[in-house]
This record gives C-alpha cells, sequence and structure tokens, in this order.
C-alpha cells in the first residue's frame, strides 16, 4: 500500500529522484538532504507504514541486516569509525515525515554525541511501579 500524499513514498518508487545506494523490490535507501554527516542514509520501505508500530514483519526483519551492510559500507569508502542507527517514531521522537524510515549516519570519533541525555534518578518504588504500567500494556 501506498499513500498518495506521502513523499517517501513517491522517492522510493522513483517518481521523484533520488541519491540512491541501494534498491530491491522491497526498500529503497537514499542519501538524505539535510545530512548530519556526508553519506548519512535513509532506509525506506517501498510500502507506506506510518512508523514502526505498522511496519510489517517480513520487512522488519530486513532492516538490520541492510543497516549493517550500509554501515560497513560507510566505513570502508568514507573513513567512519562507527555508525548511529536511529528511527524516530511520533513528533515527540523528532519524526517529521510519518512514512517510516531508518538512519544510518557514518560517525567520527571527533563527533560531538549525537544522542546525549542527563541520567536521572528514580524515587523509592518508582522504577518499578513503571515497569508494571509498561508490562501490563504488552
Ligand atoms: P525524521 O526526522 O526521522 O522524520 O527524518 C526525516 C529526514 O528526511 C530528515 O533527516 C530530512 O533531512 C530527510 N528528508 C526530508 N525530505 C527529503 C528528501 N526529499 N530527500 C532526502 N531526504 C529528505
Ligand atoms: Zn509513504
Amino acid at each position: 500500500m501506498r499513500d498518495e500524499n506521502c513523499i517517501f513514498c513517491k522517492i522510493a518508487a522513483g517518481e521523484i529522484p533520488s541519491s540512491t545506494l541501494y534498491e530491491d523490490d522491497m526498500f529503497r535507501v537514499i542519501l538524505d538532504l539535510g545530512p548530519a554527516n556526508a553519506g548519512h542514509a535513509l532506509i525506506l520501505p517501498k510500502e507506506h507504514f506510518k512508523d514502526v508500530t505498522e511496519l510489517d514483519e517480513a520487512y522488519a526483519a530486513k532492516i538490520l541486516p541492510l543497516a549493517a551492510k550500509i554501515g560497513t559500507a560507510q566505513r570502508k569508502a568514507l573513513g567512519a569509525d562507527g555508525f548511529n542507527v536511529v528511527q524516530n517514531n511520533g513528533t515527540a521522537a523528532g519524526q517529521t515525515v510519518f512514512h517510516f524510515h531508518a538512519h544510518v549516519i557514518p560517525r567520527y570519533d571527533t563527533d560531538a554525541p549525537m544522542i546525549a541525555w542527563e541520567p536521572g534518578k528514580y524515587a523509592d518504588g518508582e522504577m518499578e511501579q513503571t515497569a508494571e504500567k509498561i508490562r501490563k500494556e504488552m
């Protein structure tokens, strides 16, 4: 299924040009137009899923191996020291295009941390209460 109003559906289908790194019957991998570092790639399924909660299992099973293949190529081709695999779900998490995509970002030892947080602390009992709330919804 595709969404006629979705830019990533059009890019994945080849209707809007992109710098394509890889393509098969299920995915197109393109360069991000606003890269965190040169070579920043986006894995786009050719079917429309708004985020990871809608992602079909057949697609899900292929995404991490594909990310590993891209990250390995970024290391070899660009001399990257590592790579991040990042995937945002919902506006609060930074998602701006609501067609599932995974970012594969080449990283260098000199880069500032990309995902950093100040470690917090739970009040007494809060950690177990939080775990229980989440478990009940699974
Ligand atoms: P996210 O914030 O996870 O939804 O990521 C969306 C990403 O898509 C951003 O990093 C944008 O730079 C990128 N992007 C948006 N439009 C295009 C486009 N037409 N071609 C390539 N990358 C795009
Ligand atoms: Zn789409």
